[in-house]
């Protein structure tokens, strides 16, 4: 969750790291700001004219300084730009975190704008994290294996939003519907991979796929929900309609002639 959304992460800042990042800028700060008074006294008093990536970290000063100074390895290996172009602490903090392989489906997640909680319940599903019936079983956790859309099949990420003739009915109508290619992937990778591909570029369809994508996997899941929890359900129709009004609503200005071109 913490990564970097590049990384497949939801980009929450780790806040250990931040805080130690926080104490390598009051390092960069005493070695490049000889103007304040703090900075002044603790040259005078501890450094003095010694190096600060050589001077001993005094025994006698406070636990502060003595943080700051333990902190300047994290300041001496950074590459740092300069100040202007972005935070000191952002860049001790991606330096502390380090690179992390990129995931594929990143484009997919970029710039979103379809809602938050369908936002977080793809990139879940992209994971094959969502709780389906196969997962559970998995861990010897009661549940029913059959899909619940479809009644037929076992339910996993593959069934539930590839495979099932539920899922199928509701990508063609809401993909026809955004003038999209259709979905035509059997397995879970042609599923990923046609995702990916179709939500690659800055096009306004590029753009107005991944917000389709998003909440066309949340409406799956929340009805798959709905349907095994509160014993209601909504027709494949409804479904497709209200996903339309959604995006349609959420859409941002420059998309919108290209939303309301769009015929149900
Ligand atoms: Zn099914």
């Amino acid at each position: 969750m913490c990564c970097l959304i590049s990384a497949g992460g939801l980009n929450l800042i780790q806040l250990q790291k931040w805080n130690q990042a926080a104490v390598a800028k009051l390092c960069w700060d005493l070695a490049h700001k000889e103007d304040k008074l703090w900075i002044k006294w603790i040259h005078t008093y501890y450094i003095k004219d010694q190096q600060l990536g050589d001077c001993v970290i005094p025994q006698q000063a406070s636990w502060m300084t003595k943080k700051i100074l333990a902190s300047r390895y994290i300041m001496l290996q950074s590459y740092l730009p300069s100040p202007q172009h972005q935070s000191m602490i952002r860049t001790f903090y991606l330096q502390l975190i380090g690179d992390l392989p990129r995931v594929q489906w990143k484009c997919l997640k970029f710039g979103n704008k379809a809602r938050p909680k369908a936002c977080f319940v793809m990139w879940l599903c992209l994971q094959q994290r969502l709780l389906t019936a196969d997962r559970l079983l998995k861990w010897d956790i009661e549940a029913s294996p059959t899909c619940v859309m479809c009644q037929q099949d076992p339910e996993s990420h593959e069934h539930l939003f590839v495979t099932c003739t539920v899922a199928k009915t509701l990508w063609a109508k809401v993909l026809r519907w955004s003038n999209n290619q259709l979905c035509i992937a059997t397995t879970w990778n042609e599923f990923v991979q046609w995702g990916i591909s179709s939500a690659k570029g800055k096009a306004q369809q590029a753009q107005l796929f991944k917000m389709v994508f998003a909440e066309c996997t949340y409406a799956l899941w929340t009805e798959r929900n709905q349907r095994l929890f509160e014993s209601t359900s909504r027709h494949v129709d409804q479904l497709a309609k209200d996903l339309a009004v959604i995006c349609t609503v959420r859409v941002p200005p420059g998309l919108q002639t290209l939303i309301h071109s769009f015929q149900f």
